[in-house]
Parts: C-alpha cells; sequence; structure tokens
C-alpha cells in the first residue's frame, strides 16, 4: 500500500500515519521528522534549514526531494509506505511523479485531510512532542498520563518552536499558496480521496481504515 496524506498542518496527518503504518507493517515517511533529525545532528543541511523550519517556510525543494528519493529507495518501502508532509509544492509533486515512474510503482491513493482553519491552530497550539521517540500528544485532546512526560519512553514533552503563533500564521499561509493546488492535480490525476479529518482521532482512524480497504 502506498499512500500519500495531503492536508493542512495539525490536520492529524502524523497522528494518524503512526497508527496506520503500525498497522499495515509499512513505513511512515514524515518529511517534517527527517528535516528535524538533520537539525537536531546539525548536519550541513541542517544548519541551512533550521532557521527556515523555524519561521514556518518550506525548505528547498531540491533539498526535500533528494531526502525522499533517497528514503523511498530503501528496502523497507518495498512493500509500500506513508508518505507524510510530501509533496507540498509543484516542483515536488513533480519529482514524486518522476520518482513513481522509475522505481515502476504505483501511488495506491493520495488522502487529503479536510479541516477549518479554527481547528487547525486549537490542535497547532497545544500539541506537546517527544524528542527522544518522536510520540506526539496534544494537551487536551490527546493528553500523555503524567503531563509533560512521555507515555512511550517517559522523556519530557516540548512544544516545537514552528508551533508558536507566528509561524502557525505563516504555515497556514504557505498551505494555502504552494501546498493546496496539488490537491486539483492528484484529483484529475484519479488518486484523490478525501477524508473529514475534524473529527476526533478516532472517528477518523476508523473513517481512514474504511478508505484504505474499500481501495
Ligand atoms: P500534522 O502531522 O498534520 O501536522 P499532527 O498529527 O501532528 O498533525 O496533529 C497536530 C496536533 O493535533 C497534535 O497535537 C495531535 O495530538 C492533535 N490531533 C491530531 N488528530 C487530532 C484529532 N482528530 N482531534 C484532536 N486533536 C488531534
Ligand atoms: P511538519 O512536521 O510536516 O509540520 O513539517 C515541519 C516543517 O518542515 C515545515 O513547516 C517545513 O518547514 C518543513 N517541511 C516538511 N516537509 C516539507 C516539504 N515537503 N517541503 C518543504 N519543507 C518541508
Amino acid at each position: 500500500m502506498r499512500l500519500v496524506f495531503l492536508g493542512p498542518p495539525g490536520s492529524g496527518k502524523g497522528t494518524q500515519a503512526k497508527k496506520l503504518a503500525e498497522k499495515l507493517g509499512i513505513p511512515h515517511i514524515s518529511l517534517g521528522d527527517i528535516l528535524r533529525d538533520e537539525v537536531h545532528q546539525e548536519t550541513g543541511i541542517g544548519k541551512r534549514i533550521k532557521e527556515i523550519m523555524n519561521a514556518g517556510r518550506l525548505v528547498p525543494d531540491e533539498i526535500t526531494i533528494a531526502l525522499t528519493q533517497h528514503r523511498i529507495e530503501q528496502a523497507d518501502c518495498q512493500l509500500g509506505f506513508i508518505l507524510d508532509g510530501f509533496p507540498r509544492s509543484w516542483a515536488q509533486a513533480t519529482a514524486l511523479d518522476a520518482m513513481v515512474k522509475q522505481l515502476k510503482i504505483e501511488l495506491n491513493a493520495v488522502v487529503y485531510f479536510h479541516i477549518t482553519e479554527d481547528q487547525v491552530v486549537e490542535r497547532l497550539s497545544g500539541r506537546r512532542s517527544c524528542k527522544n521517540c518522536g510520540a506526539v500528544y496534544h494537551v487536551t485532546f490527546n493528553p500523555p498520563k503524567v503531563a509533560g512526560k512521555c507515555d512511550r519512553c517517559g522523556e519530557n514533552l516540548f512544544q516545537r518552536a514552528d508551533d508558536e503563533e507566528k509561524a502557525i500564521r505563516t504555515r497556514f499561509e504557505v498551505y494555502e499558496m504552494q501546498t493546496k493546488p496539488l490537491i486539483e492535480h492528484y484529483r484529475k490525476m484519479g488518486k484523490l480521496v478525501e477524508l473529514d479529518a475534524g473529527k476526533t482521532i478516532t472517528e477518523v482512524y476508523e473513517k481512514l481504515i474504511k478508505l484504505v480497504e474499500n481501495g
């Protein structure tokens, strides 16, 4: 199963991708996680992109395209993957079309996470993440058992720098300008499936499973 998750920041792509990838036994490829790892490890790329990410803008296409290509060519992606947060621009969508062709594979579906801007702000401002294992929580909608601590590994939770108000607004604008137009591209290709992402985590997951099972 090869899926792409498309939708605004905070629409729940990562939360659902983690659950579904575990169920299907395929990798969850989050470009955001891969890029944050580069920043954390202070690699050459990481140093170039730290400020861009904190401000909520898009990392240059040549970087995200090369990282995605490298990742989906790994052996563990042969049976499928969930691509979360890529593509986010026309150049990235065109590059993904070319990668798929070159690898002689097909995308099963592009799942579009539908949600209002108000819900996105509410979700992102309450998001807390674990630096150690990548688990994602919400102070109200998906709280950890012990406040501020990761359920899985016990590490302290933190608030992402790009989850403060100014960066959230920039990210939403970037989404509207650069990523939203891709919806039509995938609709025309017959790949788009729409998901009402404004419900609870469990409700969205149940709908997602149905969409995936119905092909
Ligand atoms: P994305 O990967 O699309 O940026 P996340 O999966 O990180 O979004 O979710 C953003 C925030 O919203 C997180 O704090 C997460 O716990 C919370 N969240 C995710 N899905 C839902 C939902 N269906 N209802 C309420 N909160 C949610
Ligand atoms: P996310 O974790 O998906 O919210 O992504 C966090 C940040 O990483 C974004 O705001 C961008 O700065 C960067 N990023 C993630 N995916 C991409 C992408 N496909 N293209 C460019 N920048 C990206």
